[in-house]
């Protein structure tokens, strides 16, 4: 027997119990709001299922993420769970956690070209779609600037796609017109804040509509914009619900939100973690491809959020009352 082979028995006799599965949860950036509550509806879930996690925290770098997960296979996890900070750089160490026997799990973000058991995650077409009709709808003609997220996460180009959908037909018959586009390194705010002040100033303000693909670059904007006197004039997208987006969304400065329940999505996949170390066979809706196979795929519904239906995120649990409207506000 070779000596890899020993050592690679050795390493699969070595992980949990399936009553007690450990899993590796590596979280491209715990710094930014949204991912905060995926850790913890995960965590809560997993721990119901009898599981064990190890959360890691990239924050925004490919090497940082990849000594991590390094670190995680060398604990002998039984599955990793992945947010990817680059969708294109993990093929490599993902083939060693599965020459490890681990099974990994492309969570929210797809991962490509590499060999991963299952992705989950909410339907990131859709929520482009959302996104541009939201903006459309406040703002049916004029210059238009589209705000994208991060180029390394592959869902910012799915969301695009989702965006140019509905905003095509009215870029052919002349309603609207793209004045700018730019991808915002990391999701970053303030990076998007400086973007946005730069199309201000190229089109002297002559904008009427900001499709931005998250809150957070959202709230980037909506200060350039405000610097120039033109929040709540100018319509811009979001998604995610972050608790400073609602509150922007109910004073009119963000034309909507994508409201997307993290708990759902966090504990479906906890389940398929843990179901997956159990050789058990988790119920898909579709495959997507990923570069080099057609991947098990769960997709949830994305949620649209506006000043109509914005208590939501309330009745869901997902914020209380006093988080969204201040202490002593009245109840509806
Ligand atoms: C997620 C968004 C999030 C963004 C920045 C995307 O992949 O789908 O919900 O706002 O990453 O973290």
């Amino acid at each position: 027997m070779s000596l890899a082979l020993a050592m690679s028995m050795l390493c699969t006799a070595a992980h949990a119990s399936k009553d007690h599965p450990v899993i590796g949860f590596s979280i491209d950036d715990l710094r930014l709001e949204r991912w905060a509550h995926d850790r913890d509806y995960f965590v809560a879930a997993a721990t119901k299922l009898g599981a064990k996690v190890y959360v890691q925290s990239a924050d925004a770098s490919e090497e940082r993420q990849v000594a991590q997960l390094e670190n995680l296979i060398a604990r002998e996890v039984d599955v990793l769970v992945i947010v990817p900070f680059n969708s294109k750089v993990l093929s490599n160490v993902i083939a060693e956690a599965r020459r490890n026997g681990i099974k990994v799990v492309s969570y929210d973000r797809l991962i490509l070209n590499a060999d991963v058991n299952a992705y989950i995650t909410f339907d990131n077409e859709r929520v482009g779609e959302l996104q541009a009709q939201g903006v459309l709808n406040k703002a049916p003609k004029g210059n238009y600037f589209l705000l994208g997220g991060s180029p390394t996460d592959n869902n910012a180009k799915i969301i695009r796609q989702g965006q140019m959908k509905v905003l095509q037909p009215a870029i052919d018959s002349g309603a609207i017109k793209i004045v700018g586009q730019q991808w915002t390194p990391d999701w970053d705010a303030s990076k998007a804040l400086r973007i946005v002040e730069d199309a201000l100033t190229a089109n002297a303000n002559n904008i009427q509509g900001v499709v931005a693909s998250n809150d957070g670059t959202a709230g980037g904007a909506i200060q350039a914009l405000a610097a120039q006197g033109l929040a709540g004039k100018v319509p811009v997208s979001g998604q995610d619900a972050d608790l400073a987006a609602v509150k922007r969304v109910i004073d009119g400065t963000q034309a909507m939100t994508v409201y997307k329940p993290i708990k759902q999505l966090a504990t479906r996949a906890a389940e398929l973690s843990v179901q997956l170390v159990r050789d058990e066979q988790p119920k898909y809706d579709t495959t997507l491809n990923n570069g080099s196979k057609n991947v098990d795929t769960v997709l949830l519904n994305p949620i649209l959020l506006t000043q109509q239906n914005v208590d939501v995120v309330i009745q869901d649990g997902f914020y209380t009352h006093e988080q969204v409207y201040g202490r002593g506000a009245d109840k509806p």
